[in-house]
């Protein structure tokens, strides 16, 4: 399914199996940020709305929880084999709402599809614990059960692989689930439900309902909701957890970042280039894990350099077009606010050696933005500071490994940070006081996979269990205890 003109219609929200219009007479237009065309518009949901949406969850939840993993294992399977079917239509629907690159996409897809594998394995993950003989004749044994009904609020830039961080394990889990996507990026979510369907999940297990803060305020606020996963920006994450919390819940909050790579002075400069440069640029910088300040250690002009020429090759333009890598930025008034960062570089005294201002005038129908590198960047620099989440990189300079790591643990931010090097020394000592969550030596995007959890630390991340892996089983089920005596 190719979104056309003749989609331009509004979305519905999925509620228990159907679909269903907003109350709201309130929507947005969702635009393709590589052309403006309008793709469909997006109910702004009511509180109302949610409210249904919560009823039939809570509803499909007293059945739902009944039955057996293995059963519910076998929809995700189905699941899977229809997101592989579909794999290169979800990916072009990505990139048509998104405006990433179409292999970026295909990734993407491939990343949800892997959380999916994940939760098939329920039967095993789901496993309690036993000890027999914890005293005399008496045996203890753990066993878990699911929450209830729980919410997920997710961000624009990954429209697939964030929501599948979420609702496959809450769901194997036993637990009923309502998305509020995020309203610039609200189509793949209606087609993700419709392959459920298809894949014979029950209604009410899975809901979509389509809004802005009203709806993730009435997530927060239901005292039906048992737990709340969030991915987006930093304060939007941090009021959240603050609220969720606030309302008696289980919350985990996935939050901004501002990720550095380091290069040392015997990184293979080649290699190094390349993978700041895909890092970087990728998805336009729109990505949590893209990196976003380097720290150059050493007199390495020559990496500088060549960094600035690679930028010059990149093509910019629409994601469907082969070869390109630079995309567009999701919406015009983002890319304004990345414009007055810029402004503010040079202001505060970086020096812009790459200005990707002048390529915005050549393809005027998409929100882009050439690539842009300040070098001799300070870290108390606005730019060096705040998470800017655009095609803007900032280079540091370094005289050694501690200097970059302190530069590193004063950043609020703490999701990812690389290191390029051979030594096995400097390897060492980056793993050990790297102030982040996610580290990658000689890795670009040291995104972690499906069966390891993914998350941050510091501002990037409020909680404490992440997502994904043994953490996501943990988050979504609470454990029993049963301690029984034999000798009666
Ligand atoms: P965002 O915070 O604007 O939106 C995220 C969600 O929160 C959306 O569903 C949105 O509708 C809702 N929201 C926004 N403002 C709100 C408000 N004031 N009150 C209530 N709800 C609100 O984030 P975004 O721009 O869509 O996504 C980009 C951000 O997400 C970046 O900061 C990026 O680093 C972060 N992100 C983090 C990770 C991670 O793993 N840490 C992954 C992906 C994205």
């Amino acid at each position: 399914m190719t979104v056309t003109k003749s989609d331009t219609k509004l979305l519905k929200n999925y509620i228990n199996g159907q679909w269903v219009e907003s109350n709201s007479s309130e929507s947005l237009e969702v635009p393709n940020p590589a052309t403006g065309e309008i793709l469909a518009r997006v109910p702004i949901s009511t509180k109302e709305d949610l409210d249904k949406a919560v009823k039939a969850a809570d509803t499909a939840f007293q059945k739902w929880k009944h039955v057996p993993v293995p059963k519910r294992a076998r929809i995700m399977f189905k699941f899977h084999y229809l997101l592989t079917e579909h794999h290169e239509e979800l990916a072009k629907l990505v990139v048509q709402e998104n405006g990433k690159a179409f292999n970026e996409a295909y990734g993407e897809i491939q990343r949800g599809i892997e959380c999916v594998e994940f939760a098939s394995g329920a039967p095993t993950h789901l496993m309690g614990e036993t000890l027999s003989n914890i005293a005399e004749d008496i045996d203890s044994e753990m066993f878990r059960y699911p929450l209830g009904v729980v919410g997920g609020i997710t961000p624009f830039n990954f429209p697939m692989m964030v929501p599948l961080w979420m609702f496959p394990l809450a769901i194997v889990c036993g637990n009923t689930f309502i998305l509020k996507p995020s309203e610039r990026t609200p189509i793949l979510a209606n087609r993700l439900a419709e392959l459920l369907t298809e894949a014979g999940l029950p209604n009410g297990v899975f809901n979509i309902v389509h809004g802005a803060h009203d709806v993730v305020n009435g997530l927060l606020e239901h005292e039906d909701i048992k737990a709340i996963s969030f991915v987006g920006s930093q304060p939007v994450a941090k009021y959240v957890y603050e609220n969720a919390a606030l309302n008696g819940k289980r919350v985990q909050a996935l939050s901004g970042a501002k990720n550095h790579h380091i290069v040392m002075p015997d990184a293979d400069i080649e290699k190094a280039v390349q993978n700041v440069i895909s890092s970087t640029f990728g998805s336009a910088g729109q990505r949590c894990m893209a990196c976003s300040a380097v720290v150059v250690v050493g007199e390495n002009d020559q990496f500088v350099e060549k960094l600035r020429k690679k930028a010059d090759e990149l093509t910019i333009g629409n994601g469907l077009d082969d070869e390109v890598l630079l995309t567009p930025i999701i919406r015009d008034s983002h890319r304004q606010k990345v414009l007055g960062y810029i402004e503010k570089g040079i202001e505060e005294g970086a020096d812009l050696i790459r200005d990707g201002r002048s390529e915005m005038s050549e393809l005027t129908d998409g929100n882009f933005l050439g690539a842009t590198i300040f070098d001799y960047v300070t870290p108390n620099m606005t730019i060096a500071r705040d998470e800017i989440f655009a095609p803007v990189l900032s280079i540091l300079r370094a005289e050694d490994l501690s200097e970059g790591l302190e530069y590193i643990r004063k950043s609020r931010y703490g999701n990812g940070a690389t290191l390029y090097t051979k030594s096995a020394q400097a390897v060492r000592q980056f793993r050990e006081e790297a102030d982040a969550g996610m580290l990658g030596i000689n890795v670009g995007v040291p995104a972690t996979m499906a069966f390891f959890p993914f998350s941050g630390w510091k501002d990037s991340f409020y909680g404490d269990l992440h997502v994904n892996g043994k953490d996501g089983i943990n988050f979504y089920t609470r454990k029993k205890m049963i301690t029984s005596r034999y000798d009666y």
